[in-house]
């Protein structure tokens, strides 16, 4: 890992929880939160204990006004100490202009789905592929201590809305051709919910025997309510980090009541139950949905951890044992 992506960890974590909402969340929304709101959440987010966020996405503002700011809220998110800072950017101009606002670690959406490619960046798999080894070879040219980490994300791993079921043995060999081309580390995404846990574990297995080290997040919709389910089995394949929202923002502007991402709070609720630790409190991250609640009036946030609360008892995995916070 390079100085710019070594931050540095209070304590030792069991899994990585990315918080993504302030990307694929409100990238999947209607309305545009404002810029100052962005920061707020983002700063309420990392004081809970989360430790990388995807503070927004460089795509072009006529496709994604929601984004329009990304740099703004990059910039703003690099003052947090401690804070590892990820952008999405799907191609070498937006991945320079995320390393340019200061983003430590870069996501390259690339689709195991050539429909979907198509749809969502206008690329072929095979023409997203080549744009990412552009994206390392320009990575490269920086200097060792200023280079951004390129994670690759595979989008519709699991399955596709437009053309169906995608091929594991697909999958597979572009993990391995994305990770040979260069790729620091390659996710796994679920981007329609589509998975289930037997599907999950199978695949993450196979990719974690080819990559080993450079398999990335898991990155779960809960659409059909298998979320957690699919990240559990994740976690049993080999995955140590989980992407999530908070509040499960998200969705899709089209589909109305179709949910986001897993909810942050009930991932976070899931795994320190399992004594898997987080490095995360509970009070502040249910606290920080107040913020998104005011900014966004009537977007639905989803979850039930937030309504039911800790259990009598309950004590966070490790060393932490008070309960509601963080000794
Ligand atoms: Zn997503």
């Amino acid at each position: 890992m390079n100085s710019a992506t070594a931050t540095p960890a209070a304590s030792r974590v069991d899994v990585l929880v990315r918080e993504v909402g302030p990307r694929d969340g409100l990238q999947s929304i209607k309305p545009t939160m404002p810029t100052g709101a962005k920061n707020r959440w983002i700063a309420a987010l990392a004081a809970s204990g989360l430790r990388t966020i995807e503070a927004g996405s460089f795509v072009s503002p006529k496709l994604l006004p929601q984004m329009a700011d990304a740099a703004d809220t990059v910039k703003q998110a690099r003052t947090i100490p401690g804070l590892t800072v990820a952008a999405l950017a799907p191609n070498l101009r937006g991945a320079q202009d995320a390393a340019a606002a200061g983003a430590h670690e870069l996501v390259i959406p690339v689709s195991a789905s050539n429909e979907h490619s198509l749809a969502n960046v206008r690329m072929t798999t095979e023409q997203a592929v080549a744009e990412v080894k552009k994206i390392c070879a320009w990575r490269d040219t920086l200097p060792a201590g200023s280079r951004p980490v390129v994670g690759i994300a595979i989008s519709t791993s699991f399955g596709c809305s437009l053309s169906g079921p995608v091929s594991e043995d697909r999958v597979v060999a572009l993990a391995v051709q994305l990770a040979a081309g260069g790729a620091d580390t390659v996710h796994l995404a679920d981007t329609v919910g589509y998975a289930n846990p037997v599907q999950v574990k199978r695949l993450t297995a196979r990719v974690k025997r080819e990559l080993g080290d450079k398999l990335g997040a898991g990155h779960f919709h809960n659409t059909r309510g298998q979320g957690l389910a699919n990240a559990v089995a994740a976690l049993e394949a080999g995955v140590t980090t989980l992407d999530s929202s908070l509040g499960g923002l998200g969705g899709c502007p089209y589909a109305p009541g179709a949910t986001g991402n897993i909810v942050t709070e009930d991932l976070v609720f899931l795994l320190e139950s399992m004594g898997l630790r987080t490095g995360i409190d509970l009070g502040k991250l249910v606290a920080a949905r107040a913020l998104v609640a005011e900014a966004l009036p009537g977007e639905p946030l989803y979850g039930h951890f937030a309504d039911a609360g800790l259990p009598k008892g309950f004590t966070y995995a490790g060393d932490r044992t008070r309960p509601g916070g963080i000794t």
